[in-house]
């Protein structure tokens, strides 16, 4: 299936359609309580959309996250722990869209030109964290948390290669900076369930790539051998 889905993409890549206007196309699904649904600087979410969120029982703090990704998280970080020895902590799950509209405009305020604040927080709206679904991952001892340098511990290298094994991927790697609108982010994680995670890993794409490809009902041939429906 790999294998194909691989063809599939160079194909796609070679016309070069794909990937550079992925942001462009990818179908945002309209349902924001959707596993699926696109959340990035151009597909904003409403201001009035704020999921029912739980806490995590794991270590660290802001811990809330929707049910289902939360106990999710918890089955990882156990699995982490088993597999590394390493503890994972939470270090920022669910935020409001206040919440983010606060830290754009402090971080605003800072830099002095929305350009600047840009680069370093999602606008109120475009944050994957209002959700429910999105977790930054740290470890507990460590002060390497929010950094590109967590993707280079035992922890973070972990999360990259497993994270799928629970519903997650990680949403914005080194090289997809074009398609995805973020830099390298090796803390973050979100929640999209089992079954997705594992094709967006096998098939290893950005969101917004495997979007496109449902869209065209492609995948959903390849997987499934159905015929696509006229
Ligand atoms: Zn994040």
């Amino acid at each position: 299936m790999a294998d194909i889905l691989t063809q599939l993409l160079s194909l796609a890549t070679a016309g070069s359609m794909l990937v550079s206007g992925a942001l462009m196309t990818a179908a945002p699904h309209n349902d924001e309580s959707g596993l699926l649904f696109l959340q990035n600087r151009q597909w904003r979410v409403s201001r009035y959309y704020a999921p029912v969120t739980i806490k995590a029982d794991v270590p660290g703090q802001l811990q809330d996250m929707r049910a289902d990704a939360a106990a999710a998280l918890e089955e990882m970080f156990a699995a982490c722990r088993e597999e590394t020895g390493v503890t994972l902590k939470a270090v920022s799950g669910y935020r409001s869209y206040q919440r983010q509209s606060t830290i754009y405009q402090n971080k605003l305020d800072k830099v002095g030109t929305r350009e600047r604040a840009d680069q370093y927080v999602a606008r109120p709206g475009a944050s994957e964290h209002q959700l429910g679904l999105a977790m930054d991952v740290g470890q507990k001892s460590d002060d390497v948390n929010l950094t590109s340098s967590f993707g280079r511990t035992k922890g973070g290298k972990w999360v990259a290669e497993n994270c799928w094994r629970f519903g997650f991927i990680l949403r914005y790697q080194e090289g997809w900076e074009d398609v995805t609108g973020y830099e390298y982010e090796p803390w973050h994680v979100r929640y999209v369930g089992k079954e997705n995670a594992q094709r967006i890993h096998e098939a290893n794409m950005p969101l917004e790539t495997y979007l496109l490809l449902l869209r065209e009902e492609t995948l959903m041939w390849i997987l499934t051998g159905e015929e696509m429906s006229e």
